[in-house]
């Protein structure tokens, strides 16, 4: 088993620790997380906060890089026209090559504020949103707060993917920079375990923008979830409807597992064989009737069978990667049957506040999609469990400010 370097429990660094005072989880390459040294960061301008994150999960799309060898592939697929060369302005010229700091969703204790901050304090617990945003540019007025264009020079700036997102560290530190502290930080309200947040910076959000929205202009619409790839986003999006009063949630997917999951969350699980020829075979034709559909597989067969299976007016909801230059979509079934699609990246920012009232209100538990809690320490391991949603722990330096369970 991987260790950390051990730092007694609840010690700052200390001010001698010049050079490298902290460790980060690294992503080294397919298979391989480490505990590295790197420098702390420090406080740039009078509106930016540190924060020490203390619950930490892994993304869905973390699985891409952690179980395949991806960077060679990817190159020769761009090179070859296979991937859409926006691939290589999203992910850099060598996409997912490590060494680089890990994760990018957190729970963190605000450590350090700097002068002009004003809505978050010393010792709070915060929800770290994985992509950086100011809260006053255009886009983050429109509520696409991980388009925001005061981000830096990158297309999307955000935690936990190396340089071609920015460099701005891993979720997985012991010590993070917020550069717009007041935009960005969301306290954790009062009575919601930390530990059942540990996704809320991006893939519990992710699934709420799929179903949420649209259940106020649907109210009690049938929902349909091909799950699969998107291994949490797809079940968050199933518990979130149900809490929501959607009439029906209907789950597929072909693990025995995440159907049992859906099935305590209230939704009606689905056994499918297999992603792909099923999809493509049991298509509707003339359209279905759910008003909502969400495709968490990330293939093209599970989208066009989510998308074929919208009632008129429907909309569907892609979360996956869809890496290819094109896709054969059903466009002249979506016109007659007048559906929408939408396809795009998460803005948790945005859509933290109304999900954390329903959290708070105990309609929806995201806890249960959760398959694997481990110690901090142990976060090189338990990353590499295959399973739907590991979470790491640690104490938070200051246990009453932090409200941690
Ligand atoms: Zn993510
Ligand atoms: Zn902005």
């Amino acid at each position: 088993m991987l260790a950390r370097a051990a730092r007694p429990a609840g010690t700052r660094s200390l001010a001698t620790e010049k050079r490298f005072s902290m460790q980060q989880l690294t992503f080294v390459g397919k298979g391989a997380l480490e505990w590295r040294d790197a420098r702390e960061p420090a406080l740039q301008s009078a509106r930016e906060a540190i924060v020490r994150p203390f619950v930490a999960a892994r993304c869905d799309g973390d699985h891409l890089p952690l179980f395949n060898s991806v960077t060679t592939p990817i190159n020769l697929g761009l090179a070859l026209h296979y991937l859409d060369p926006i691939v290589r302005d999203l992910f850099g010229e060598q996409p997912f090559r490590g060494p680089y700091a890990f994760g990018h969703e957190c729970v963190a204790e605000v450590v350090a504020c700097g002068s002009d901050v004003r809505n978050v304090k010393r010792g709070d617990t915060v929800i770290v949103p994985w992509s950086i945003s100011c809260g006053h540019c255009v886009s983050c007025g429109h509520g696409l707060t991980s388009k925001c264009s005061n981000s830096g020079d990158t297309l999307i700036a955000a935690y936990g993917f190396g340089g071609a997102m920015g460099d701005w560290g891993g979720a997985v530190s012991d010590s993070l920079r917020v550069p717009y502290a007041d935009a960005m930080l969301v306290p954790v309200p009062a009575g919601v375990d930390p530990v059942a947040l540990a996704s809320a910076s991006d893939n519990i959000p992710d699934g709420w923008r799929t179903v949420a929205p649209h259940l106020q202009r649907y109210p009690g619409a049938h929902v349909l979830i091909v799950g699969g790839a998107a291994r949490s986003i797809g079940l968050y999006a199933a518990g979130i409807a149900v809490a929501l009063g959607a009439a029906r949630v209907d789950y597929l997917d072909r693990s025995r597992a995440r159907l049992e999951i859906a099935r305590s969350l209230g939704a009606n699980p689905v056994q499918v064989p297999a992603t792909g020829s099923w999809y493509r075979k049991n298509a509707p034709r003339r359209g279905g009737d759910y008003l909502i559909s969400v495709d968490a597989s990330a293939s093209v067969a599970g989208l066009n069978f989510a998308l074929r299976s919208l009632a008129p007016g429907g909309i569907c909801t892609g979360v996956g990667y869809y890496f290819a230059p094109k896709a054969a979509l059903s466009l002249m079934q979506m016109y007659a049957n007048c559906s929408t699609l939408h396809v795009g990246i998460s803005h948790p920012r945005a859509d933290l506040p109304p999900l954390l009232e329903l959290m708070q209100s105990g309609r929806f538990r995201p806890e249960k999609v959760t398959t694997l809690v481990a110690d901090w320490d142990d976060a090189p391991r338990a990353f590499l469990e295959r399973t739907t949603k590991v979470v790491v722990r640690r104490a938070p330096l200051d246990g009453a400010a932090a409200g941690a369970a």
